[in-house]
Formats: structure tokens, sequence, C-alpha cells
């Protein structure tokens, strides 16, 4: 008999993190993940030098307040250092933000499909949460967002980028949405994917908290500066918000590696956005390719696209493994990350000919109106 254990409750109400599936082994074929939003171009060497150097004492804790990366962040964004911490992955700070928020019962508003993270700290908090449908174009519904605050709202999160439909916000929208927030209530802008924006009118987030400090913005060394490995990512908040947020991360989580890595990265700047800028011309031509191919894809301003294949989301992800291909299934569709050349060839090759298996009429094709908010 298998034991038992007193275990929370809140935690049969939500679904473990599934990580992306590597890819499986095909004879004949050469494996590619594209499940992961993962950055496909190799380290750069003055970043594996960082780390090399940092891995040559590893006896001390590393130094838990970042004052060297902090100072260098601080410098980039014009903020003071009071106002950034450092996080083991953005991934961390989600959970700091949620646990320094929301009491029993107190409500999280998110958009969903939207990063599986919001719903899983979120009911770990047990906090009642409100997912709120993307527009039928995929992207954050902010009226509808802003419509369900009541007395009881701690927490919004926003992504933008949305992983992973795709889709930024736009300023003006941001701008409108951050006027309606009751007095108090924090909202997280999820940035993973901020360096892959290309649309001109796209959200600046540091302009906005300038005006509304109750804005917190998210980013991480995982994507585009390709550290994912070594779980780095910051919060631009308030002082006030930061010192909370002190108290709710794990002391000395960030790694010196992880700091000399990250530090490294941002004095490389112009080789990260000379990368970033290639994959989203890469991207856009991506996208466009699917579209011609007759699928719906919604703007892609991060490092991926998404197909909303709906209930043929799994049968494609199963195609797309037969042929040494891991793309990642999220139910409502299938999203996937702009890696390494040849996997992409390979991808476009299956999405033609899975196209056919598409019945006409679908909401997967571009040509079919599909109801709800535009
Ligand atoms: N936010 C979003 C929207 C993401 O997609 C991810 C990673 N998939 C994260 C946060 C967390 O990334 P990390 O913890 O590696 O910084």
């Amino acid at each position: 008999d298998a034991p038992t254990f007193f275990l929370r409750k809140a935690l049969d109400a939500f679904p473990p993190y599934l990580p992306g599936k590597p890819a499986r082994e095909v004879p004949g074929l050469t494996a590619y993940k594209l499940a992961s939003n993962e950055q496909a171009a190799p380290p750069l060497p003055e970043v594996l030098d960082a780390i090399a150097e940092a891995g040559r004492e590893p006896r001390f804790y590393p130094d838990t307040f970042g004052t060297v990366l902090i100072g260098e962040l601080s410098r980039l964004l014009d903020r003071p250092r009071d106002w950034f911490i450092l996080g083991t992955g953005s991934s961390e700070l989600i959970n700091a933000i949620v646990q320094a928020t929301c009491d029993d019962g107190d409500e999280a508003i998110y958009p969903w499909p939207s990063f599986e993270m919001y719903p899983q700290v979120t009911g770990m908090a047990a906090a009642r949460r409100l997912e709120i449908p993307l527009t039928a174009d995929a992207r954050l519904d902010l009226p509808a967002m802003a419509a369900a605050f009541s007395e009881r709202t701690r927490l919004v999160f926003l992504c933008s980028p949305n992983n992973p439909t795709g889709p930024a916000l736009r300023h003006a929208e941001l701008e409108e949405f951050m006027r309606q927030v009751p007095a108090g209530v924090i909202v997280v802008l999820d940035e993973a994917y901020l360096e892959y924006v290309t649309v001109p009118d796209a959200a600046d987030g540091l302009e906005l908290q300038r005006r509304w400090p109750n804005l917190v913005l998210l980013r991480t060394f995982s994507k585009a500066h390709g550290l994912a490995g070594m779980r780095i990512g910051y919060a631009v908040a308030h002082p006030r918000v930061i010192e909370a947020l002190t108290k709710t991360v794990m002391p000395f989580g960030v790694s010196a590696a992880a700091q000399m890595a990250a530090l490294a990265s941002l004095r490389c700047a112009d080789a990260v956005r000379t990368r970033a800028a290639a994959l989203s011309a890469r991207r856009d031509q991506i996208a466009q390719e699917l579209r011609d191919l007759g699928y719906r894809v919604p703007e892609a301003q991060g490092n991926f696209v998404w197909l909303p294949l709906a209930e043929h989301s799994g049968a494609f992800e199963d195609y797309c493994a037969d042929h040494a291909l891991s793309v990642r299934n999220l139910d409502d569709g299938v999203r996937v990350t702009i890696g390494e050349e040849p996997g992409l060839q390979r991808f476009l090759g299956l999405a033609r000919e899975f196209r056919g298996r598409i019945p006409e009429g679908h909401p997967a094709l571009a040509d079919v109106v599909v109801p709800g908010r535009a």
C-alpha cells in the first residue's frame, strides 16, 4: 500500500511544472529541441571565461546582494541600486512576489494561456486565481483584466511578449490599464522576452514605472543572454517592494558564477543585441511562411512562434517527435522556439505536411473567423 502523508490540499489544484522534453533520437536524423525557448547560438567566450574564473573559488558564499551586477544594472537602466533584486531566474522572483503579496483567499489575476508558473505559484500560496482568457488574436485582454479587480485583488501578472502566444503589449494600452489599477495592487510585467521585441510602439515598462511605482518589472538572463542554465534574473521595483522581496527569496540563491556570467554578458551588449536582432528577423520570416501555409499565427514578438492547433496539438507534437524534433504542446496549441536552423527547416517541412490533416473551418487556420474579442 502506498503510504500517505500530510501534504497541503492546495497542491491538488494545479499540475506540476513540466519542462520541454528533450528531442527523441531517431536513426539517421540529428535531434533538435525547439521546446524551451533556449538560445541556439553558442556561448560568448567572455561569458565562458567569467564562469571559469568564478568556478575557481567555490568555498565562499556568493554576494547575496549582487553588489557588482546590481551596480551595473543600476547604471544601465538609470535607477538607484535599491530598485533591484536578483533571483535564481525570474521564476524565483515570480514565486517571491506571490509570497510577499498573497494571503489565503487574496486574488491574483493573470492572463491565460500564459506562463505556467503563474497558476502554479499563486495556487501554492492558496490565492484565488482569476484566469482571464486572451483575445481572439491571442493578445492579453487588458480591459477584461481590469474588469476583474476587486477588494481582494493583490497581484496582477502581465507577460509581454506573452509566452506562449507571442504578442507584445502596446505602450498606450498598458498606460490605460495602469490608470485603472486600484491603489496598492502590484502589477508584474514579465519581460522575459523583451530583447526580441521589434514593434515600435511596444510598452516601455521602465518609463511607465516612473509614474506607477506599483509596476514591477521582471527580467531574465535565460533567453537573449543565453544563460538559462546559470539561473539568474532580476526585478526592478520600488524599494519598498524590493525590501519585501529580500525576505521571500532564498539567501545566497544566485551563485557567484551566475552573477559573473550575467555581468560579462551585459558587457557584451552589442553581441547580444546583434544576435537578438538576427533571431527576430528569422522569427518574422518563419511566422510569415506559416501564415502562407494557411496557419493562423498571432503576432510573434518573442523567440518563438505559436500554432493554435487546439485538439490537434498532441498529434503535431508526436509528428515532430517522430522526426527527432521536440516542440512544446501546451494543449491550446504548440509553441516552437526559433532555435537551430536545420531544426527550423525540418519544422517548416512538417508544418507543411501537417496542414493537410487540419479540416477546413478549424480555428487553427488563418481564413477562419474565431469568435471572441478581437
Ligand atoms: N517568464 C516567462 C514568460 C518565461 O517564459 C520564463 C521561462 N520560460 C520565465 C519567466 C522564467 O525564466 P527563468 O526562471 O529562467 O528566468
